[in-house]
């Protein structure tokens, strides 16, 4: 089989098993794509049912779908518990499920139902995760959690206020919760992508378009967003990042958020 041949940061005696949030589209499906071709057994758990279902069956036998709304407590601990059922243990978590807000424009129309609705997916989602795969990863001390952020996170830009404060969110609940969880033998880490051309960003992308300078904002888009001597962002840049973070690789790395972005947020 075809992982035989790669390098292997999973081959370990047991094969790493991992469950990815918003697993079935763009950077998640990158990545249990990737975490198959290093030896993972990977559990996609979005709300695409029918796209998770097709993904899953594309990446054969070591990837199986299943339908979790991470806003939902209840859901997420049920995902967690499903793969400890399935597998023996759970290894990696990647809370990578994300929406963007549809609340652009001047502060004075800000939406504030649409800031609860992206916090909920972006930030309070992570913790819940967090919380659930720590519940099975620390009595075997051993474990590897995820979540991706974004440079959104880290710098203001036309980018909605919601969507910016909830990826800040994310990275604070790494930088919160990494301790503890180091106590336990349990890592913790943040991915902070720049944009990478999936459903979610041009969604974005087109809601900001509509309200902002658009000339202004098509010309960052296209020239200067993605672009690193000539390279564009994949999400399998993402991903690979994703696979060293959650490899034994990475084993002393924890409280981290590691920011992918060609240079974006350095000037
Ligand atoms: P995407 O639209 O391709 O994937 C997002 C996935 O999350 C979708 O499959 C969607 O169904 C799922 N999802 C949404 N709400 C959910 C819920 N309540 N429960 C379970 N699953 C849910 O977009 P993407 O760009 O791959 O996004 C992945 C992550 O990357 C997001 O957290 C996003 O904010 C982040 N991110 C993306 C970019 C970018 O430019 N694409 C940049 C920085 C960060």
């Amino acid at each position: 089989v075809d992982w035989i041949r790669q390098p292997l940061l999973f081959r370990v005696k047991t094969r790493k098993v991992a469950v990815i949030t918003g697993g079935a589209s763009g950077i998640g499906e990158a990545t249990a794509k990737e975490f198959i071709r290093n030896g993972a057994k990977v559990i996609i758990a979005d709300v695409q049912d029918d796209l998770g279902h097709a993904v899953a069956a594309e990446l054969g036998p070591d990837a199986a779908y299943t339908r979790c709304d991470v806003t939902d407590e209840a859901q997420i601990a049920a995902t967690v518990d499903l793969a400890v059922a399935r597998h023996g243990h759970l290894d990696i978590l990647y809370n990578n499920a994300g929406i963007t807000s549809s609340s652009v424009g001047p502060l004075a129309s800000l939406d504030l139902a649409d800031f609860d609705r992206v916090m909920a997916v972006n930030a309070r989602a992570v913790l819940a995760g967090i919380k659930h795969a720590a519940r099975v990863m620390a009595p075997r001390r051993a474990g590897s959690i995820l979540c991706t952020a974004s440079v959104a996170g880290l710098i203001g830009s036309e980018v909605p206020h919601a969507y910016s404060v909830s990826k800040a969110a994310a990275i604070g609940v790494v930088r919160s919760a990494a301790g503890e969880l180091a106590r336990h033998g349990v890592r913790l880490n943040a991915i902070s992508p720049h944009g990478i051309a999936t459903p979610l960003a041009m969604r974005g992308f087109g809601d900001v378009l509509a309200w902002a300078d658009a000339e202004r904002l098509k010309r960052v888009i296209e020239e200067d967003m993605n672009e690193l001597e000539g390279a564009k962002l994949e999400a399998e840049d993402i991903a690979r990042a994703a696979v060293y973070l959650a490899s034994d690789e990475a084993k002393y790395i924890t409280g981290h958020n590691l920011v992918v972005d060609g240079g974006f947020t350095v000037g």
